[in-house]
């Protein structure tokens, strides 16, 4: 009999859908089908790549809705963010779908010769996404790496399957060759650990857990496979004195809060500095008062529950009943698995709800006294994610955003993810970058060919 895995609805607790959960040998079948059609999808020529890419990102506009509403009911997005992520994979297919017709090589000058270089595709790709976007974190890994003209054999989160197994009926919809997207829904101990350890898989692209990502870094380097991995964070939103303090304490709640803290870009750490500390607690206030945590199918909604009931008792544990709790918003009763929005301060800056990725809704605020002390609050974590500046002084916010060690940094905004840009973390937050220019490097490699036209000058080796 057939492994199944019941999909739960985290706002209602209702199952949605029962899925198969596939087995090592399932898997190991998904990879013989993806290795025997990279052989024709790489020479399908780069045009033709192309405008399949176009259709599959049209054919994700036309079912925008369906997809968002099935993200809803599967991960409890609010239909505002669920409808944000679907149009994400659309808008990331498009802009990948430019990437065939212009992955160019070079030209090298030397002696003897014409050297040109190629970027070849590496073959399968293993993606592995985790439960918190599945729709755009899914979209980051196989976008780029269809379009450098990989196959892709990727894993949703055991828990949250039913976008990207849409999405793969989508891609054939299309008109992408058979099994050059395939989705293979199954736990991460087996179907996750066999694209590590599958030899005929070339790349690893990884998402979620720090302690999972180092063990997918050492079972890669048994075959030394290339592995990209977006771990977790803990990042810092640095709110400085000469800062718009309204501006900055009205975004702090969503920059944080937002998809219930499930987010490795969350700002879970608020540094303010000392002389505005009190004004900004009682900015952030209402704002984290006003934040709309309800039923998530509501066009209202801004927060919905937490994944699972597992999740929420690992969030409410780092707010034990006599944690410092300036302030929370409201949740609501019943079922669900809900965590209201809550406020830690002061805080130790050695205790666990400061140090840990929480990723839930606990947000604590801290505060500094001068730039320097900022900086050094900032790093002092093994993450190194993402973060926020606020200031009004233009050379302050270029010297913080060179001195804080993370891969991405927004200035009087939150934002981390621009599919025009790179994304990824510094420290243990991860390893290479998605989206913008420099993700097709990591599913391509360079080829280096020399072409003697003058064998009489042709140096030796
Ligand atoms: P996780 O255990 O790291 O899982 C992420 C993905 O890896 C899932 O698809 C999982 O499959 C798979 N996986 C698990 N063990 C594996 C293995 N040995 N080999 C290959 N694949 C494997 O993360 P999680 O359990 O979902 O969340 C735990 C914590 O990780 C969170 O509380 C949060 O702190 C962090 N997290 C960070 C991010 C991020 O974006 N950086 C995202 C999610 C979670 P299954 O789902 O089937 O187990
Ligand atoms: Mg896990």
């Amino acid at each position: 009999m057939t492994a199944t895995h019941d999909v739960v609805n985290p706002a209602t607790e209702q199952v949605v859908a029962t899925v198969p959960s596939a087995t090592a040998e399932d898997t190991d079948a998904a990879i013989a089908r993806a290795a025997a059609a990279y052989v024709g999808w790489r020479a399908v020529p780069p045009g033709d790549r192309a405008r399949l890419l176009r259709r599959f990102a049209a054919a994700v506009d036309a079912d925008r809705e369906h997809l968002a509403e099935l993200e809803v009911a599967n991960a409890g997005h609010t239909i505002g963010n669920a409808r944000w992520e679907a149009g994400n994979v659309r808008d990331v297919l498009d802009y990948y779908s430019g990437a065939p017709e212009r992955l160019f090589g070079r030209q090298i000058p030397v002696s003897g010769g014409v050297d040109v270089t190629f970027k070849e595709p590496l073959g399968v790709v293993g993606i592995i996404v985790p439960w918190n976007f599945p729709m755009p974190i899914a979209v980051w890994g196989f976008a780029p790496a269809l379009a450098a003209g990989n196959t892709v054999v990727l894993k949703p989160a055991e828990v949250t399957p039913l976008t990207a197994l849409r999405l793969a009926e989508l891609a054939r919809d299309a008109g992408l060759p058979e099994d050059v997207f395939l989705v293979v829904p199954g736990k991460g101990s087996v179907v996750g650990q066999r694209l590590v350890d599958h030899p005929d898989v070339r790349k690893i692209v990884f998402t979620g857990s720090t302690d999972v990502g180092k063990a997918i870094m050492a079972g890669c380097a048994a075959q030394v496979k290339p592995v990209t991995l977006e771990l977790g964070g803990k990042s810092a939103n640095i709110v400085f004195a000469d800062a718009q303090l309204e501006r900055a304490a009205a975004a702090a709640p969503y920059a944080v809060f937002d998809n219930a803290g499930q987010d490795c870009c969350a700002r879970s750490r608020i540094l303010v500095q000392r002389s505005v500390f009190d004004r900004f607690l009682a900015l952030l206030e209402p704002a984290v008062q006003g934040v709309r945590v309800e039923d998530p199918t509501r066009d209202t909604a801004e927060m919905g529950p937490l994944i699972t009931a597992e999740h929420r008792a690992k969030v409410a544990s780092y707010v034990p009943d006599d944690a410092p709790v300036a302030f929370r918003g409201t949740a609501p009763d019943g079922p669900g698995f809900w965590y209201p929005p809550t406020v830690l301060a002061p805080v130790d800056p050695a205790a666990a709800a400061a140090v840990d990725e929480i990723f839930g809704p606990v947000v604590v605020v801290i505060p500094f006294d001068d730039e320097a002390e900022a900086i050094r609050i900032a790093n002092d974590s093994p993450y190194g994610l993402s973060g926020s500046i606020w200031t009004e002084n233009v050379g302050r916010a270029l010297r913080v955003a060179r001195a804080v060690e993370t891969g991405t940094l927004s200035v009087n905004s939150n934002a981390s993810v621009r599919y025009w840009t790179p994304f990824g973390g510094a420290k243990q937050s991860g390893l290479g970058r998605e989206l913008g220019p420099d993700a097709l490097d990591a599913f391509t490699d360079v080829k280096n060919v020399f072409i003697a036209t003058d064998p009489a000058t042709e140096e030796p080796s």
